[in-house]
């Protein structure tokens, strides 16, 4: 499907799919796999590495000299394309959102390690900063390569749809559901037009990290729709064709409350694996609840999509470190 996008090689792929015998067994519902895209490697593992052989091909194609991004201060996508351009060679620009914390820790520590050059947007909007940056640059002669929030426009979101085909060849009995994290809606995206494109029947179900149900819908079918045409389909993605759960928001993007950290540790200590503390464990909390209130029944194969993010674990040392009453039982 995607033979002709061009590509340059930084995930580690095929990354494996696992069953996970002991939380399938505690949560006595559906039988739970695990696509390990914390396992893409490219200084951490997420998915932003799968995103990033499409968009720093096209960079280097185009002859751009730096990859400019933005995120947040514990962004995994900031941390991988720094590491993309580390190892192709490209300067590196990350706007971070806010002022420099006192300590650099998880994902800002690996961004500074890997040599970004960091830019704060302080009281300003990470989007205008951004703007003013490349403006500049430009206007030194410099040739910067934009790269929208989380990697989400459609040439990165295409190497979801690629992915999707990857797991499908991987799983001779195809999960009824796959479900996933969903904040900037590449991933979301690109899975949906891989599973339109490759006639997948299940359903891909992102769990909203921090956008309202119809504001995802929104944005994710809009990139599903560009990034289609880039693959040669045709589908129009309406919003009601995107399927999501924006349920599970908490206190809001980055606020790490009891069902993520419950989720944590049911995957550490059923499966030893590590989930993160502000998508994983949203989406695997999320999963958990579905699963508690029958949503997803017995008797279901699903699919978590485990997306990345566990540099961030040493950036909430705190808060997973207070002991929590009641867990013990686990
Ligand atoms: C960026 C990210 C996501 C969300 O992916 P989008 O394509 O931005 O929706 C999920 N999990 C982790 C760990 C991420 O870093």
């Amino acid at each position: 499907m995607l033979s002709k996008l061009p590509r340059i090689p930084l995930a580690h792929l095929p990354t494996p799919v696992d069953y996970l015998p002991r939380l399938s067994a505690a949560l006595g519902g559906p039988r739970i796999f695990i696509k390990r895209d914390d396992l893409t490697g490219l200084a951490g593992g997420g998915n932003k590495a799968r995103k990033l052989e499409l968009l720093t091909a096209e960079a280097l194609e185009g002859k751009y000299d730096t990859l400019v991004t933005l995120g947040a201060p514990q962004s995994n996508h900031c941390r991988q394309t720094a590491a993309a351009a580390a190892k192709t060679g490209l300067n590196c620009i990350l706007i971070l959102r806010g002022s420099p914390p006192a300590e650099s820790t998880g994902n800002l520590l690996i961004d500074h390690l890997l040599g970004a050059r960091l830019v704060w947007s302080r009281e300003r909007s990470r989007e205008e900063v951004m703007e003013e940056v490349v403006h500049k640059m430009r206007a030194s002669g410099r040739h910067p390569y934009p790269i929208p929030l989380g990697g989400s426009n459609a040439l990165g979101s295409a190497a979801y749809a690629l992915a999707l085909e990857e797991l499908l060849d991987q799983m001779e009995r195809k999960p009824d559901r796959i479900l996933f994290a969903s904040s900037s809606g590449g991933t979301h995206a690109g899975l949906a037009v891989g599973a339109q494109m490759s006639g997948y029947r299940g359903e891909v179900l992102g769990i909203s990290i921090d956008e309202p149900l119809e504001e995802l819908q929104k944005i994710v079918s809009a990139i599903a729709c560009e990034s289609s045409r880039l693959l040669g389909g045709a589908h129009q993605y309406a919003e009601h064709e995107i399927h999501a759960c924006a349920d599970y928001l908490g206190e809001g993007y980055g606020v790490m409350g009891p069902p993520e950290r419950e989720a944590i540790e049911m995957f550490a200590r059923l499966e030893g694996i590590l989930l993160d503390p502000v998508y994983t464990g949203r989406a695997a909390a999320g999963m958990i609840d579905l699963i508690r209130r029958g949503v997803i029944r017995e008797g279901e194969t699903i699919l978590f999509w485990h997306t990345g993010g566990t540099p961030a674990l040493w950036a909430y040392t705190q808060e997973l470190s207070t002991k929590t009453p009641g867990h013990q039982a686990l």
